[in-house]
C-alpha cells in the first residue's frame, strides 16, 4: 500500500506467535487501515488503525493481507448490483477472508495424493513410488461457504535441508504460508509419521493431522484414542481413508475451525530438547527475540536458533544478511560445540533423539 492508500484487512500469516502479536495491535480481519507514511525502502511503514498510530517493519507488513478500497470499488461494480455499497464491501470482506490455503505434508505414501484427489475431485495420480518429480499441485474445493486453495507437496520424512523434496516443502512453507497445514499421517505408522510432525510443530503453524488408512488400522483390530493424542500435542487430529473420502467433511469442517482460531485443542508446545541443549537453544533464541520484528515472520525464533545450532543452510541464507549475524553465529558455534562435547554426539543428532522420545 502506498501513502494515503486505505484497505481492509482479510487475514494475518505467518507463525502462531507473530499472529498474536499483530492481531493484539488491532491487525484483525474487517479492520480498516490507513497508510500514513510509507517510505519506499525505509522501515518502518507508519498506519493508522482504530484511530492510532502504529509502525510496523515491512518483514510484518508482508504477512498482513488485505483488500485496498480501490481494488474494492472496482471488484464492487462487477458483482452484487443493487445493494447498498456499505453491504456489498462487508459481502466481498467476508468472501475474500474465507479463502483458505492449505498444504498437504506428509511422508511419501501417506496418502497426500489420495488426499487432495477426495478433497478436490482431482484424478491425480497415486502410488507413485519411484521418479518423483519435485513440484507442487493445486486444488480447489468450496465447504461450507469456505473457498479451499489445496497444495499437494513432495513426500518428506522431515524438514532439513538434505532432500529437494526437503528443501521445496520447507521453501515452499515459508514462501506461501499456508493458512492451515493437513499433515498426513499413516494412522499405523505412528512412531515414524509422527517425526515429522514434530518437525512441523517446531514451525508454530495452524495444523491438523489427517490420520490416513484408518481403515488398515481398523482391520488389523487397533485403536487410537486420537481426541487425547490431538490434545496432548495441541494438534487436532481426525480419522480420515482418503481412498475412499470416509472423514473428508469432518477434516474441512476441522480446517475451518482452526483457520478461524475455533477449535480449542490447539495449542503450541515446545518439545523439549533436554537441559544440556535447552541451555544452547535458549540463549540463541533470546538474543534472535531481540530483533524478532525485523526477521523473516514464517517460522518462530526458537525454531531459527534450533536452526542455527545445526548449522543449517536453509536458515543461514535466511539470516546471514542481518547485522547482529555474527553475534548470533558465534552464539551458535559456542554453543554447539559445548553441546557435543557434554553429549558426546552432534546438535542434529541430540534433536532427532529427543523427538523420538517425545513421541
Ligand atoms: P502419497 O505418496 O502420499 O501421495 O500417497 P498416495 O496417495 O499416492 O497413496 C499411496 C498408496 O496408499 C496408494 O496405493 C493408495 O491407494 C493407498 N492409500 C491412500 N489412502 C488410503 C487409505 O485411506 N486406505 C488405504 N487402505 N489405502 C490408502
Ligand atoms: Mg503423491
Amino acid at each position: 500500500m502506498r501513502t494515503g492508500e486505505s484497505a481492509t484487512i482479510l487475514k494475518v500469516l505467518g507463525h502462531g506467535g507473530f499472529r498474536r502479536r499483530i492481531m493484539e495491535m488491532g491487525f484483525v480481519r474487517g479492520k480498516k487501515v490507513e497508510v500514513v507514511l510509507n517510505a519506499p525502502l525505509h522501515d518502518p511503514i507508519v498506519y493508522r488503525i482504530m484511530d492510532y498510530e502504529i509502525s510496523l517493519r515491512r518483514s510484518e507488513a508482508r504477512m498482513i493481507e488485505v483488500i485496498t478500497h480501490e481494488e474494492a470499488e472496482q471488484l464492487l461494480d462487477e458483482q452484487w448490483s443493487g445493494e447498498a455499497t456499505e453491504v456489498k464491501l462487508e459481502r466481498l470482506i467476508n468472501q475474500r477472508s474465507k479463502r483458505i490455503n492449505v498444504a498437504l505434508v506428509g511422508n511419501p505414501n501417506s496418502g497426500k495424493t489420495s488426499l487432495f484427489n477426495a478433497i478436490s475431485g482431482s484424478r491425480e495420480h497415486v502410488g507413485n513410488y519411484s521418479g518423483v518429480t519435485v513440484d507442487a499441485k493445486r486444488g480447489y474445493c468450496t465447504h461450507r461457504g469456505y473457498r479451499f486453495e489445496i497444495t499437494d507437496l513432495p513426500g518428506t520424512y522431515a524438514l532439513t535441508a538434505y532432500t529437494p523434496e526437503e528443501l521445496y516443502v520447507r521453501r515452499h512453507l515459508a514462501e506461501h504460508t499456508p493458512d492451515v497445514i493437513v499433515n498426513t499421517v499413516v494412522a499405523s505408522n505412528l512412531e515414524r509419521n509422527l517425526y515429522l510432525t514434530t518437525e512441523l510443530i517446531d514451525l508454530n503453524p495452524r495444523m491438523i493431522v489427517a490420520l490416513n488408512m484408518y481403515d488398515e488400522l481398523e482391520a488389523s483390530g487397533a485403536a487410537i484414542d486420537y481426541e487425547n493424542l490431538g490434545r496432548m500435542m495441541g494438534v487436532p487430529m481426525v480419522p480420515v481413508v482418503a481412498r475412499s473420502g470416509r472423514g473428508i467433511e469432518q477434516l474441512l469442517d476441522t480446517v475451518i475451525a482452526v483457520y478461524e482460531n475455533q477449535d480449542e485443542r490447539v495449542r503450541h508446545i515446545h518439545i523439549g530438547q533436554g537441559p544440556v541443549v535447552e541451555a544452547g537453544i535458549q540463549p540463541l533464541a533470546n538474543a534472535l527475540r531481540d530483533s524478532r520484528n525485523e526477521l523473516p515472520q514464517a517460522f518462530p525464533p526458537r525454531y531459527l536458533a534450533m536452526k542455527l545450532l545445526e548449522n543449517d543452510a536453509y536458515v543461514i541464507e535466511q539470516l546471514n544478511r542481518y547485522p547482529k549475524y555474527a553475534e548470533w553465529r558465534s552464539i551458535a558455534e559456542r554453543e554447539a560445540q559445548r553441546i557435543k562435547n557434554q553429549l558426546g554426539e552432534d546438535v542434529e543428532t541430540a534433536f532427532a533423539n529427543q523427538k523420538y522420545g517425545f513421541i
